[in-house]
């Protein structure tokens, strides 16, 4: 069959999918370029103002030392890439950043730690961060690693409005990517976030060295999930040296936009966030991004520990397109 002539029939707009089957969303991606583009912004002008973009800055509020061996990850324990491992953040210090952030026209604040699974001890600072910058009148999101039930259940009683914990491929490629946790850990985490009552930011990385199939197969892993994660970041790989991905051969631009297109046509009322690998875009990749659905980003100079465009180049391309900071 070939992929580029598909007349399947577009999937219901009024119905969200949860049992998109691989053959489905290689479709998706085997449509031509204008076919896919022109579903995905159908399907996000159903579900959202298509001017409007949310605005998420993230903070590393501990850093480095991780146990894990993500093979991305300049914060893994086990690469030398000169990140060094930090204890995690003062409170004022986190709320000094989460009051600029805002000022800046963030509307989510979200925090990172590098950990495998928080300690109940962290657990306690984090929720006081959490409950505070709640108070300044932001959401939260945080990522901490693996979490269990009562964890989730903490996290929730703290006001925690998003838990990010990615599934970064697909479950055939995971296994080159990460060897410290396995797959199935990863969606225990989010059922644990899910059953909590926590919204779920869950997506993915691309340009690892993956294949089509792969991308195929993390977009129907992730629409496949019982319920939605009502964000879904799609991040480009940002290469750092001294990890085991630094070199890799670069993914496409509009391979990654295909991807976006197709997380927004299978997944049409989540926020599809443009992530990481946005500092090595072409304003005119980070465009089409937005015309296939992406209606998120992450703001501020840094995410984490990589390089990320400035606040003021970040607010020019937007007025440039027209597109304004979701409320
Ligand atoms: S991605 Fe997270 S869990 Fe993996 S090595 Fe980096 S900090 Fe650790």
């Amino acid at each position: 069959m070939s992929l580029a002539h598909d007349t399947s029939p577009r999937p219901p707009l009024d119905l969200l999918r949860h049992d998109w089957t691989r053959e489905e969303v290689r479709a998706l991606f085997g449509l031509p370029f204008p076919e896919l583009m022109f579903r995905a912004a159908t399907l996000h002008r159903e579900n959202f103002d298509p001017a409007e973009v949310q605005i998420s800055t993230l903070l590393s509020i501990k850093t480095g030392g991780c146990p894990e061996d993500c093979a991305y990850c300049p914060q893994s324990a086990k690469f030398d890439t000169g990140v060094k491992a930090e204890k995690l953040m003062e409170l004022d210090a986190v709320l000094a950043e989460a009051r600029a952030a805002k000022a800046s026209g963030a509307s989510r604040f979200c925090m990172g730690a590098a950990w495998r699974s928080p300690k109940d001890r962290d657990l306690d600072k984090v929720c006081a961060m959490v409950e505070r910058v709640k108070a300044l009148g932001m959401e939260t999101c945080v990522t901490l690693g693996m979490l269990t039930d009562e964890q989730a259940r903490r996290l929730k009683d703290c006001g925690l409005d998003y838990y990010n914990h990615n599934l970064d491929t697909s479950p055939e490629f995971y296994g080159e990517i990460i060897t410290t946790r396995t797959y199935q850990d990863r969606l225990d985490t989010l059922d644990c976030v899910r059953n909590a009552g926590i919204n779920v930011c869950c997506g993915g990385i691309v340009g690892m060295g993956e294949g089509l199939e792969d991308r195929i197969g993390m977009i129907a892993t992730l629409a496949s999930l019982p319920v939605h994660p009502e964000s879904v970041p799609i991040n480009m790989l940002v290469q750092v040296e001294g990890t085991p991905l630094a070199g890799q051969a670069k993914l496409d631009p509009f391979d990654f936009v295909r991807t976006i297109a197709v997380a927004r046509i299978c997944m049409p009322a989540s926020v599809v966030r443009l992530s990481a690998g946005r500092e090595d875009m072409s304003e005119e990749t980070q465009a089409l991004c937005f015309l296939a659905g992406a209606n998120s980003i992450f703001y501020g100079p840094k995410l984490l520990t990589t390089p990320n465009p400035g606040r003021d180049r970040d607010m020019a391309l937007l007025d440039k397109l027209g597109l304004r900071p979701m409320a």
